[in-house]
């Protein structure tokens, strides 16, 4: 936990730390057998199975160890991906290339709304519900403060107390680089890594800030926006924008006294959505009356995912959705890749530090330096 709760950070020398260790190179493989320090995996303590892996597991153990549905291994690839380090991320780029044959089979859903909305108690009983079915499902919770209090693991598990002890579930943090309420900047990688761990549901979670929405829709193939019943004037504090987005629209707390005030922000949001171009050509966004404390509308929230998942197939619309998904990976892993040689170039740093010295002095103005160190 301690790995998870450091990827990212900086070590104490200004160098981002280790989250993992070095990954051994794929010829230091030991080929099976336990390396010095080997420890008993999570899944192999669980199951029983005798499955040991090296402290500083390699890619193939990380690897075999994801595709074998380990949980702890599936953490550490996680971890990997996170990490900041440029050899860490050549080898969580590998370690996709090695699954990428594994991946998309899955629901991508993404759950939008305000803080106490009932996004986590909503998880938590379709999580559950979802997991009794026979699904797995992975949860990834997109989290503003964890990149402040590096990780809120514990906050998340008690958040979804049930979810996070089931034996077919996995809910993990991502932490946001700084930007409150985006997109984490790993978590494509990180759903990448849950469905190749058999993952067949990705739940993503991320806090509706209003900005944050557009880019959670864009990584997932059906997003739902979670409503709580309001004081009276429910559309206010949601933008145009991010219900054009919705596919669904859940108005949670559909229960007790609340119940007359969820049905009127329902019908108020039905009103609004008959203004709006549909969020899926052939798709109408439903607006539901849900209970996540009480299980209420649960398998008609459930049975609207599969809808829309359908009109998505046979539209032909999902492999547009995945297509510009992977175009979007491609060019945000392309300007990375791009600026990391830039500033691997010899010299970079030297003029770096020259240029920043020259600014900050005012002996040359910023557009100069900047075209100083382009050039
Ligand atoms: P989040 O911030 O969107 O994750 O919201 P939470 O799941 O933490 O819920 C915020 C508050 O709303 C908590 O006090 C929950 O107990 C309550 N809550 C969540 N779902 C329901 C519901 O279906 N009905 C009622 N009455 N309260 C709920």
């Amino acid at each position: 936990m301690s790995q998870q709760r450091t990827a990212g950070k900086s070590g104490s020398d200004g160098k981002p730390s280790d989250p993992l260790g070095p990954i051994q190179p794929a010829s230091d493989s030991t080929g099976g057998l336990p390396a010095e320090g080997a420890v008993i995996s999570e899944a192999g303590r669980t199951r029983g199975v005798k499955f040991t892996v090296a402290k500083r597991p390699t890619l193939e153990q990380l690897e075999q160890g994801v595709l074998a549905r380990d949980r702890s291994m599936l953490s550490r690839a996680i971890t990997l991906a996170e990490s900041r380090r440029p050899q860490d991320q050549d080898a969580a780029q590998e370690l996709q290339v090695r699954i990428a044959s594994h991946t998309g089979k899955a629901i991508r859903l993404g759950l939008s709304g305000v803080p106490g909305a009932g996004k986590s108690t909503l998880i938590e009983s379709i999580g559950v519900w979802l997991v009794n079915q026979g699904h797995h499902v992975a949860v990834l919770v997109i989290d503003p403060s964890s990149a402040r209090t590096g990780g809120s693991i514990l906050g998340d598990k008690t958040r979804m107390p049930q979810l996070a002890v089931a034996q077919n579930a996995y809910i993990r943090p991502s932490p946001t680089a700084g930007t409150l309420g985006g997109v984490a900047w790993r978590t494509r990688e990180t759903m990448m890594l849950c469905e190749a761990a058999g993952f067949d549901v990705v739940i993503v979670e991320s806090v509706g800030v209003g900005q944050s929405e557009g880019e959670l829709a864009e990584l997932v193939d059906t997003f739902c926006l979670v409503l709580a019943p309001g004081g009276g004037d429910e559309l206010q504090g949601i933008k145009r924008g991010v219900v054009e987005l919705a596919d669904i629209m859940a108005v949670n707390k559909s229960d007790g006294d609340l119940e007359p005030a969820a049905k009127r922000a329902a019908a108020d949001y039905r009103h609004a959505l008959r203004m709006l171009p549909p969020s899926t050509p052939g798709w109408k966004t439903p607006v539901l009356n849900i209970s996540a404390r009480a299980d209420i509308g649960l398998d008609k929230l459930w049975s609207s995912v599969e809808g829309h998942r359908a009109v998505l197939e046979q539209s032909g619309q999902l492999l547009e959705r995945r297509s510009e998904q992977r175009l979007r990976w491609f060019r945000r892993l392309l300007d990375e890749a791009i600026l990391r040689r830039f500033k691997e170039h010899p010299g970079f740093q030297k003029e770096l530090a020259e240029m920043t010295a020259a600014v900050s002095a005012n002996k040359i103005t910023v557009p100069q330096a900047v075209r100083g160190l382009v050039k």
